[in-house]
């Protein structure tokens, strides 16, 4: 037997077995338990130099016994009932201080509920958002974490060392009580589904509107990289563009189906803002347009009725304004995102650290940016300010959005869908406008129900003339 392991893992599946090699690689003794045991022993068989540090376990009593208490254990199974399955076979076996920490990616509101479950009956619990797929799990991810700070402050240790590094500081951090890890993680990925269908965008602009071949796109994408749009998306962008099918010689990109899928973190991320009342548009557009484009039989029947849109743009837009709309879509997206953020601190009474979210989204996980380390210092300097004002990006704006406006508009004239970039480019014009159209919904919802309106004189007549006209 070895020693007493400093903390467990369950759930050895593409993201579980890469944590458990980061744990173990970092020096901290790891017990593990799959629900099928032949996996856990081949993953300890396959795990070289890193076998010793690895004790494979066949039940969860003997999982229990092998590490030391109080004891944590991160639960790396599928989000859902699989979470609370396995909180309630380990319940009876756990002492009152040992601490459950879900890694999946939960709907928050269900690590609320297991949080204040664990409050009641024990033993703790945390939600954790892990963000970096397969290879940031492995080298470093990005970790957001939610619960009790104390029992953050009890696995932090692990987790800093596990997690991506910017500068020497680990992109690991206490965002909150209870679903906060959660609720950021979720955020995260709706920026990254917006960040995503950007890109999508710019490079449909740039094959059918440009007529590019991918190498060229892929070039185009590689020089973006070297600016402001420096990223892991764009990085990886060029290198699915460059990429030849081994099967056909052709392009990657011209052989995979026009089709996407998802798990839903963007679509929660989508209806938690509807509940908040804080707008994610571009996010929206970017959930939106993943659901259109699974209606692939839909969009073609669509195409035989009113023929293919005449894409050329013949030169009514460069490489450089792309760019520049491009960067004005990334600061409006993320513009929203924490906006996001910030409405569900107040609502849900938790002050999550917008700074400091920046700051972990730095390195590890998959919308990892240069702008993010901007993002952070103007959040620092205010985190009540929407991104949109603070001078950095109001002056990137100021220089971009006469180019995202020129794409948008290209993209309207020659049938170029770009939902995305123009959701963004509508919330900021609207954020701009210091004199709405809403007065108008103001009189129709008076003359029709007489909900009332505030004057812009102060007077305190709160209805129009038409009161008693209505239905
Ligand atoms: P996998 O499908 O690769 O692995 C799932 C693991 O959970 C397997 O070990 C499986 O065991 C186990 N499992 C499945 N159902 C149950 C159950 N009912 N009870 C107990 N164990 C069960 O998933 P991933 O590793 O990709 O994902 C795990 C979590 O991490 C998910 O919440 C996912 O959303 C999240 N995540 C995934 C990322 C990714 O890039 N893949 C990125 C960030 C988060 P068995 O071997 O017996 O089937």
């Amino acid at each position: 037997m070895n020693n007493p392991a400093s903390i467990g893992l369950i759930g050895l599946g593409t993201m579980g077995t890469m944590l458990a090699l980061n744990i173990a690689e970092k020096g901290f003794h790891i017990a593990v338990w799959n629900r099928t045991t032949t996996v856990t022993h081949e993953f300890k068989a396959e795990a070289g130099e890193l076998a010793s540090m690895i004790t494979p376990t066949d039940t969860l009593a003997d999982l229990v016994a092998a590490i030391k208490p109080p004891r944590s254990i991160i639960l790396m199974v599928p989000a859902g009932p699989a979470v609370d399955d396995m909180i309630a076979a380990l319940r009876p076996l756990l002492a009152p201080d040992d601490l459950i920490i879900d890694a999946g990616n939960a709907l928050f509101h269900d690590t609320n509920r297991r949080s204040a479950e664990a409050e009641a009956h024990g033993p703790h619990f945390m939600g954790i958002g892990v963000s970096g797929g397969e290879e940031g799990a492995r080298h470093g991810p990005a970790i957001m974490g939610g619960g009790l700070r104390s029992d953050w402050d009890r696995v932090a240790p692990v987790l800093d060392a596990i997690a991506a590094k910017y500068k020497g500081t680990p992109c690991a951090n206490y965002m909150g009580p209870a679903g906060a890890g959660h609720f950021v993680k979720a955020v995260h990925n709706g920026i990254e589904y917006a960040d995503m269908q950007m890109i999508a965008e710019v490079y449909g602009v740039m094959r059918d509107g440009m007529n590019m071949p991918p190498a060229e796109i892929a070039a185009t994408f590689r020089a973006w990289n070297t600016g402001p749009l420096q990223s892991y998306l764009i990085e990886i962008s060029a290198e699915v563009a460059a990429a030849t099918d081994t099967h056909s010689g052709k392009p990657m990109l011209d052989m995979i189906l026009d089709r996407a899928g998802q798990k839903g973190t963007g679509r929660w991320t989508v209806i938690e803002a509807q509940h908040l009342a804080a707008p994610i548009p571009a996010i929206e557009a970017a959930v939106m347009a993943r659901n259109l484009s699974s209606r692939l039989d839909e969009r073609i029947a669509g195409e035989a009725v009113f023929g293919a849109a005449p894409h050329p743009l013949n030169g009514a837009l460069g490489l450089m304004r792309l760019e520049q709309a491009m960067i004005a879509g990334k600061i409006l997206c993320y513009a929203q995102g924490f906006a996001l953020i910030s409405a569900a601190s107040t609502a849900f009474n938790w002050p999550m650290p917008l700074p400091e979210i920046a700051r972990v989204w730095r390195e590890g996980c998959i919308i990892r940016s240069s702008m993010l380390n901007d993002m952070a210092t103007a959040l620092a300097e205010d985190p009540n300010r929407n991104l949109m004002l603070a001078p950095f990006f109001a002056d990137h704006l100021k220089s971009t959005h006469t180019a995202l406006r020129q794409t948008v508009a290209a993209g309207a004239l020659h049938g170029l869908p770009v939902p995305a970039l123009a959701s963004g480019l509508s919330w900021f014009d609207m954020m701009r406008t210091g004199r709405s159209t809403a007065n108008m919904i103001q009189a129709q919802r008076d003359f029709f129900g007489a909900h009332g309106f505030e004057r812009v004189d102060g007077l305190p007549d709160k209805h129009g003339p038409w009161v008693g006209h209505g239905v």
